[in-house]
């Protein structure tokens, strides 16, 4: 991509409006922008790291055996009258009517649709267990959208929904998207700490938030400091294994961590004192088995080996792909910009053409362009006559994790620079080992 070409509306000054270094850096990377309160359109530059983000998380729910599909963003209300959750959502639900005056609202969620959904088709116990999920907008009407995309009212959200016939079943699909969830932020570069969560009325309940350690965090966290070292689980771990994901469950959950309404000060105060952590987080998922809460009332029932009917046990399982980006740049940024971690960079490499109309500089930028773009690599070309601060202020700040400097004195010897965004690192090299850098 030619920077000439692209469209990434850049701020100069800071924007007054954000209070957070990630909403003050998307805005300032013309990531995003406002189109009235608490919802975004995401322009290219943000879009192509949502996507990135978007598809990690489906590798992993593949992997974990959860199934793709992509249900509507607007739902009738008669499906939350079943559940009798459609008077009990209150002013969060964005509420709707048609032209025939049928109710309507903007799924804040969809437990109850994907429960219609399954019991319309699944009749045994034999197609159990069944894991769903898709990538949607959500809308939710918070009292107090705010820090950008971070706490918006109109969000995205993987949704999963696993299904089974016992809650042996269903503990072991909690289990496989547990380890998921260990994975999926794992590889986006972050650390998510699995904390126990509430589980609200109904007792027996299992629930984890998986919270990011933060400052800016709106959620308190309580936990032993360990989390920070533990190993995540390899990419050929067996989901199929019950035992095997459980040994990893027992592991990560036999050390304290808890949201405040989960915190136990007796059992925090257990821990020795240097080993304990208090401090705040933002919460990027959130997993959860509840039984028979939804298919109870719905009727989702399956025929099982005894012959009989059950209802089904049910889990949710969310991750929130637009809180994540602002996320990531909250534990990866510096006083300059953006620092992506590689699998979510929105390019994989910028070439600077330090004098655009120069030649010597245009040819040796033109050929690295070629070359990598050609070895299937992401190529921002900055290929702009502005000034060279100005460009390196700005690969700076969209934080593509390298950049390939090319001046007219390094030019003139068959050489460029590179520079690593993250340590500053800048190493001069022929032309041909800078794209052997990339390539090989
Ligand atoms: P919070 O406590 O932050 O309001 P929640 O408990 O209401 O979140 P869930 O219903 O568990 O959220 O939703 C699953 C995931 O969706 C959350 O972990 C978060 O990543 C994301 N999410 C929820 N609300 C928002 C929002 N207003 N803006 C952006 N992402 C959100
Ligand atoms: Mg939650």
């Amino acid at each position: 991509m030619r920077l000439s070409r692209f469209f990434i509306p850049i701020l100069k000054e800071n924007p007054k409006e954000a209070e957070i270094v990630s909403h003050r850096l998307m805005l300032r990377a013309g990531m995003i922008r406002q189109q009235s309160q608490g919802i975004y359109s995401w322009l290219p530059l943000g879009k192509k790291v949502l996507d990135k983000v978007n598809n990690i998380i489906r590798e992993e729910q593949n992997r974990a055996g959860a199934i793709e599909l992509s249900m509507p963003t607007l739902q009738s209300a008669e499906l939350w009258q079943e559940s009798g959750r459609y008077d009990a959502y209150g002013k969060e639900m964005l509420r709707i009517k048609d032209r025939q005056d049928r109710p309507m609202l903007y799924g804040p969620t969809n437990e109850e649709m994907i429960t219609d959904i399954f019991r319309s088709s699944v009749k045994s116990y034999k197609d159990l267990p069944l894991n769903l999920y898709h990538i949607q907008l959500k809308f939710r009407d918070e009292i107090r959208p705010r820090f950008g995309t971070m706490r918006s009212r109109e969000f995205m959200m993987k949704d999963a929904y696993s299904f089974d016939l016992t809650r042996e079943g269903a503990e072991h699909s909690y289990n496989k998207m547990f380890t998921a969830y260990l994975r999926t932020f794992d590889r986006l570069g972050l650390r998510a700490i699995p904390m126990r969560a509430d589980t609200g009325p109904i007792g027996g309940n299992l629930s984890h938030e998986f919270i990011i350690l933060a400052d800016t965090g709106e959620s308190e966290v309580f936990c032993h400091k360990d989390f920070v070292n533990f190993d995540i689980p390899a990419e050929n771990t067996d989901f199929d294994s019950v035992d095997g994901l459980k040994s990893i469950f027992d592991k990560w959950t036999s050390l304290y961590a808890a949201t405040s309404e989960m915190h136990d000060e007796a059992a925090f105060n257990a821990i020795p004192e240097g080993e304990r952590l208090s401090a705040r987080g933002i919460e990027v998922g959130h997993i959860f088995y509840f039984g028979t809460k939804y298919s109870e009332p719905m009727g989702a029932k399956v025929q099982g080996p005894d012959g009989k009917e059950h209802f089904v046990h049910m889990g949710s399982y969310g991750i929130g792909p637009t809180r994540l980006v602002p996320a990531i740049i909250e534990a990866s940024h510096d006083e300059n910009g953006i620092i992506w971690p590689e699998s979510v960079a929105p390019f994989d490499v910028v070439v600077i053409n330090m004098k655009a109309g120069d030649e010597a500089c245009d040819g040796t930028c033109e050929l690295i362009y070629a070359a990598l773009t050609k070895a299937g690599k992401d190529v921002l070309y900055d290929d702009t006559d502005d000034r060279a601060g100005t460009k390196f202020a700005t690969a700076d700040l969209i934080g593509v994790p390298y950049q390939i400097i090319a001046g007219p004195r390094a030019v003139a010897n068959g050489e460029v620079e590179v520079k690593d965004r993250k340590t500053g690192a800048r190493e001069t090299m022929t032309i041909e080992a800078a794209i052997n850098r990339f390539v090989a």
